[in-house]
């Protein structure tokens, strides 16, 4: 059974960063081993690509030259680097370049196209199943990723939340006549309502919990940076939510007296309510494990990265916040790598 000295499993942004700067620390490429059923770029790459992003173009850039490993300098020209880096853009113009690097990466690691689905530790080594085949290493990085979130609203017809995130497959779904319950009031919640106003629907109700939060941008950090609406989201949200309803569009308070009634008059549902981690290998020593959420430490030689294990940080006001984007993965990394790579078994 082969061992190494890393196992990244996943391959969204944050695996690729975990193999980049493990790469850049030195780490030899043949003590490296990932794991990923697709390597196509993660969820952003897969899901998400004619979303609307809330990060600006510099951000993504810098991201991608976050890391020698990338080689970002030598791959072809993108469309991303032709944009404005101040304006955001749309999602698939950032998993391009991210499918390249992958490539770049894959041909210096060990790659296993599977998943993952059972770690224990033995003999200070993590014994890895997958689907596949078994392997060993010293230290594993999960980096596997988030789904949406649900409610329990069974009688309601539900539009997937990436279906409705994009308008030629929203175009597939029949609308006509239809009222459309949104939950949420996300940075997807933003970009649903309007998808949906674009449809011959009867109405749409976004179900809301507390007012929306705008990210502001201040001379070296971001008021609500992970919280807060940002780019064309915020725009439509300012003129639209806050300034002067739709024709179409009605919101409701979901503590409100009139929330079951208005619930009772939809037929479908988008649910944009954030994200959970997604199921994760099994662990049948310990169960269910924890992460530090200022380090990614879940036990020695096992670290999260990633939307599954975002970082917890508080801005200068002490509002805090779970970090997620690309570039934060990167930042976060390089401030944490250094104890994960003396935190073995
Ligand atoms: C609508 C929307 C807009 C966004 N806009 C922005 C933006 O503007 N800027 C920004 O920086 N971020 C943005 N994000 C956030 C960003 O897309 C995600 O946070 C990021 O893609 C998460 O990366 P990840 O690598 O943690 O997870 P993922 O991209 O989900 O990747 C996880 C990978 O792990 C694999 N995997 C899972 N389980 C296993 C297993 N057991 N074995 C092997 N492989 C496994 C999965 O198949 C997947 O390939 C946005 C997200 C959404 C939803």
């Amino acid at each position: 059974m082969p061992t190494y000295a890393w196992t990244v499993i996943g391959a969204g942004p944050a695996g690729i960063a975990a193999v980049g700067r493990l790469l850049d620390h030195g780490i030899a490429p043949d003590e490296i081993a990932w794991i990923d059923p697709a390597f196509a770029g993660g969820d952003l790459s897969q899901k998400w690509r004619s979303v609307s992003s809330n990060t600006i173009v510099g951000t993504f850039l810098s991201f991608l030259n976050g890391s020698a490993a990338f080689g970002f300098s030598e791959a072809p020209r993108t469309p991303l680097q032709e944009i404005d880096p101040e304006d955001t853009c749309a999602l698939g113009l950032v998993a391009d370049p991210l499918v390249w690097v992958t490539q770049r990466l894959r041909e210096r690691v060990h790659v296993l196209q599977t998943t993952a689905t059972s770690l224990s530790l033995h003999n200070r080594e993590w014994k890895i199943e997958t689907q596949q085949r078994e392997l060993t290493s010293r230290n594993v990085v999960l980096a596997v990723g988030a789904v949406p979130k649900k409610l329990d609203y069974p009688h309601l017809d539900e539009i997937p939340v990436e279906v409705a995130l994009d308008p030629e497959k929203l175009a597939d779904q029949s609308l006509d006549g239809a009222t459309v319950a949104v939950f949420g009031s996300s940075h997807s919640s933003m970009i649903v309502l309007p998808n949906l106003l674009r449809h011959p629907v009867k109405r749409v109700i976004n179900f809301y919990q507390s007012p929306l939060k705008y990210a502001v941008y201040l001379d070296d950090w971001i008021l609500f940076d992970d919280t807060g609406l940002k780019g064309r989201a915020a725009d439509w949200a300012r003129e639209n939510i806050d300034g002067v309803y739709p024709e179409r569009l009605e919101r409701c308070w979901v503590s409100g007296p009139e929330f079951r009634e208005k619930l009772d008059a939809c037929d479908r549902v988008v649910y944009t309510v954030g994200f959970q981690r997604r199921h994760l290998p099994e662990t049948p020593q310990w169960g269910r494990l924890e992460y530090n959420q200022q380090n990614g430490i879940i036990a020695p030689g096992l670290f999260g990265l990633g939307i599954a294990f975002p970082e917890y940080a508080e801005d200068p006001y002490g509002f805090g916040q779970y970090r997620v984007g690309l570039k934060k993965f990167m930042d976060y990394l390089d401030s944490i790598l250094p104890l994960w790579l003396r935190y073995g078994p």
